[in-house]
């Protein structure tokens, strides 16, 4: 049956029956493939976006929808009360694709980070001797791991806290890209872990010094502090490495994925850790029903496999740097800065005869190309990293055509 709704139509009905805990751009989207959506009107535009870099693997790419609709013909879910098929093979996988002994799955990234939490303060207990409930764990200024209560409880954004205290205790903030700051607080023996995005992607790209990471990482091991790096949103190729990490030669103790680990697919997540820091969950004590699920399993794999087989990282490095090149370029009173690393880039909007960055986006819509502002002022530039250097010239365009506009 053809359906006679219209993009108003879907808009309101969104509105009436949904809760209002997002503001979307006014396009409703239908069908995805590649780089490229289309709306329910048929409109085909640039994506952007990436569904927060979920999807760097492009829309429904084939290898993965196929893995994904194979395996849930066959068998979708067990729980972990027993054992099956899939489990061990992905866990072998994706332990051996990144380099550490042990994977906890989970669904989305908020649950990856509660997981990495806990693990980090069980490990502060049983191995670093912290006493018991006065672990602590230090994280960033403007950082964004998620929306739970206890992540919440991290955040220093009042939309993110506001409202929804009381909060979970044992959290030290210091400001971000600042090593004397961290320095300082290491100096609390009952410190546990460091929890850091290496470029935080939520409060507007924001890339750190070079050397940042690598010197953090090494003043959290000298003080026996696990270095917990959240790649919910860097990992998986995005910033022109395997993991945004990758670029300083740091690994982390906990390392924390999400979002890409599935191409967009479904929600998947992961915490990568070593035996002497994973096995202090015993069972029972985490989990979750639907983590690590057959489906979940092969889907994983086959994305995993995708940025491998089509060298997306390496395709992100290079075309990202054109990216900002190009924008540099660009003549706009409204850009006020380009910044960004790989193909997870933000260009800071100035305000132009009271048009914002939510201006600039619907206007970039109109043109075919969709991205969001974050933060009123920034704009995420984060297109699936399977785009070519002709498809990034063309989107480039929309974005020059669309800034001249103003
Ligand atoms: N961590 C980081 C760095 C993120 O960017 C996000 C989401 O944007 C999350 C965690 C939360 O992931 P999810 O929305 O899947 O819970």
């Amino acid at each position: 049956m053809i359906s006679t709704m219209t993009s108003k139509d879907y808009i309101e009905r969104e509105d009436r029956y949904g809760a209002h805990n997002y503001h979307p751009l006014p396009v409703v989207l239908d069908r995805g493939e590649g780089i490229f959506v289309w709306d329910v009107e048929g409109k085909k535009y640039f994506d952007f976006l990436s569904a927060y870099s979920a999807v760097n693997q492009g829309h429904c790419h084939p290898k993965i929808i196929g893995a994904m609709t194979e395996q849930s013909k066959k068998l979708t879910l067990t729980s972990r009360a027993f054992y099956n098929s899939t489990l061990g093979e992905y866990e072998e996988f994706v332990t051996k694709y990144f380099g550490y002994d042990k994977v906890l799955p989970m669904n989305t990234g908020a649950e990856a980070d509660e997981t990495a939490l806990k693990l980090c303060r069980k490990w502060a207990y049983e191995k670093k001797g912290v006493p018991e409930n006065e672990a602590k764990i230090i994280v960033c200024e403007n950082n964004f791991h998620g929306r739970t209560i206890t992540i919440v409880s991290m955040s220093t954004d009042p939309d993110a806290y506001k409202g929804f205290g009381p909060f979970t205790p044992g959290f030290i903030k210091i400001p971000y890209n600042d090593l004397s700051a961290l320095e300082k607080a290491l100096e609390d023996p009952n410190v546990a872990g460091f929890l850091v995005e290496p470029i935080q992607g939520e409060a507007g790209v924001y890339v750190p010094d070079d050397g940042y990471l690598k010197k953090a990482s090494e003043m959290c091991k000298a003080k026996n502090v696990l270095f917990i790096a959240d790649e919910v949103q860097t990992g998986i190729a995005r910033t022109g490495k395997l993991l945004a990490c990758d670029h300083e030669n740091v690994r982390p103790d906990i390392l924390i994925l999400g979002k890409a680990i599935s191409g967009g697919a479904m929600p998947i997540s992961a915490v990568l850790a070593d035996d002497d820091i994973m096995l202090v969950i015993k069972p029972g004590e985490h989990g979750s029903t639907f983590g690590g699920n057959p489906v979940a399993a092969m889907t994983a794999i086959a994305a995993l496999e995708v940025v491998r087989d089509e060298k997306l990282a390496e395709n992100a490095e290079r075309l990202g740097k054109i990216f900002r090149e190009e924008l540099q370029k660009v003549d706009s009173p409204m850009i006020e800065l380009v910044r960004g690393k790989g193909l997870l880039n933000a260009v800071i909007i100035k305000p132009k005869d009271g048009k914002t960055a939510w201006d600039v986006c619907l206007a970039m819509k109109e043109n075919g190309l969709i991205a969001k502002p974050t933060h009123d002022h920034i704009i995420r530039f984060a297109p699936p990293l399977v785009i070519n250097e002709e498809q990034l010239m063309e989107a480039i365009e929309i974005i020059k055509k669309t800034l001249a506009e103003f």
